[in-house]
């Protein structure tokens, strides 16, 4: 007999916890019981039951190219064929770094990762040991991954649940992490005139995406730049999401400001597990063996992960004037979403840069953290489960940005804009 959707996720939860690798994907955010995915390719998504939708998660952002893309693919087993993993260098390692570096001008040396949460961890380490300071700052909903003292006050899946902090962190570590509110210059330079000689770091997501899609105040990363350079502090740039997602290189090449350390990962890995963290020779510098900062991982830089970075990377680069095409399309399909809901009488406020948006479902204005939790959730749990029905793929949780890639056609708009009127029809 066929299996039915409750056994596949009912099996796994005998075997995994909560039957997930990763909250968020257990659907808690909008309740049901998530649905199990066979494959995918190009802006489309298809569960275990044949079942297709368009995908506007692209696996939380890195399939900007689509999924299965043809030529990541051959990268990826060309590579396969001669062995997975060899724990010493290899030409494909340098061959990525140099694509990161020419394309992010503040990226002086790098070291990869196999993940973006390595990347951030790494990043407070070598601010730290670099400062001998202990205090680090970041942002109310912006979301570093799950290292300890990056877990203060973080987006995603933490601000899904409604977890303040983490059970297991102990405050003694805590303490030392600062939240600020997202976009407020006040309240940092109150957190900078107060502890500036103690900060080691302050880390940001220059556009921030795990509150939901949230973009920075012109003169708020300016203002960043400056009082961090003044006083010492390591400035971190987050581009884990927003790296290559906009322009070949990160968020700071279009606003021109150079942050001291970048963190990547998602899209450079072309759908394997990376992160990388680059910046300024005199701290990268720093890290062992050349310097007394430890980091270190068995698989990073692994040869699989690099073929498909390196294959993705490849064509972003030949894709420069497709940016702005693709930044297009999203803002169409938001303005068509924007009618439907006025037409409605749904209260929404749709967030949107470049191939990224959020629809939160409330007037808005959304800025931070605060004005972002009071989306009315129940609503967007209601518009994920009908759009679900409509062959549309959106993120599990209000506070997630949705993501276009490079494979999502005219087409595919039109069925969405269509899924949504008839999704909102129902409501
Ligand atoms: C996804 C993400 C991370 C963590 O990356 P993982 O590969 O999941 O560890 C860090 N920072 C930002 C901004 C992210 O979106």
């Amino acid at each position: 007999m066929d299996k039915t959707k409750t056994d596949y996720f009912s099996q796994a939860h005998q075997v995994i916890s909560g039957g997930v690798n990763s909250p968020v994907r257990a659907w808690k955010g909008v309740g049901g019981e998530p649905i199990f995915i066979n494959k995918a390719q190009g802006s489309k998504i298809y569960d275990v039951a044949g079942i297709e939708y368009i995908d506007y998660v692209l696996s939380w952002g890195p399939m900007i190219l689509g999924h299965a893309h043809t030529e990541v693919i051959s990268a990826i087993c060309d590579t396969a064929q001669r062995g997975t993993s060899f724990g010493a260098p290899t030409e494909t390692e340098t061959q990525m770094a140099q694509l990161i570096c020419s394309a992010i001008p503040s990226i002086e040396l790098v070291r990869m990762t196999s993940s973006g949460t390595e990347s951030t961890m790494t990043a407070i380490r070598l601010a730290r040991g670099f400062t001998g300071r202990k205090l680090i700052a970041k942002f109310d909903g912006c979301y570093h991954g799950h290292a300890d003292s990056l877990l203060i006050k973080a987006g995603s899946g933490v601000a899904t649940f409604g977890i303040p902090g983490s059970p297991g962190i102990p405050e003694e570590i805590a303490q030392l992490t600062l939240s600020l509110p997202y976009n407020d210059i006040e309240a940092l330079q109150t957190a900078v005139d107060r502890y500036g000689s103690d900060l080691a770091a302050i880390i940001v997501e220059p556009v921030a995406g795990n509150m939901g899609v949230i973009l920075p105040n012109k003169s708020f990363l300016k203002k960043l730049r400056e009082l961090t350079e003044k006083n010492g502090i390591v400035l971190i740039f987050d581009e884990v999401i927003t790296g290559f997602r906009f322009t070949f290189g990160g968020y700071q090449n279009l606003i021109g400001i150079k942050p001291d350390l970048t963190c990547l990962g998602k899209i450079i890995g072309g759908g394997m597990p990376v992160g990388a963290i680059g910046g300024k020779r005199e701290i990268l510098e720093r890290l062992a063996p050349l310097g007394d900062i430890y980091q270190a991982g068995t698989l990073s830089g692994n040869p699989l992960a690099m073929s498909a970075g390196i294959a993705t990377l490849n064509i972003l680069k030949t894709k420069s004037d497709s940016f702005s095409a693709l930044s297009n399309k999203t803002n169409h399909i938001c303005l068509e979403m924007e009618n439907l809901f006025k037409t409605k009488g749904v209260a929404a406020c749709v967030n949107r840069v470049y191939s990224m948006f959020t629809i939160f479902f409330q007037e808005g204005p959304v800025y931070d953290l605060v004005t972002a939790q009071k989306s009315d959730m129940a609503l967007f749990a209601r518009f994920f489960h009908g759009m679900l029905k409509n062959g549309v793929w959106l993120a599990p949780s209000q506070l997630e940005s949705a993501f276009l890639s490079f494979a999502h056609s005219d087409d595919d708009i039109d069925f969405t804009l269509n899924a949504c009127s008839k999704t909102l029809n129902n409501f």
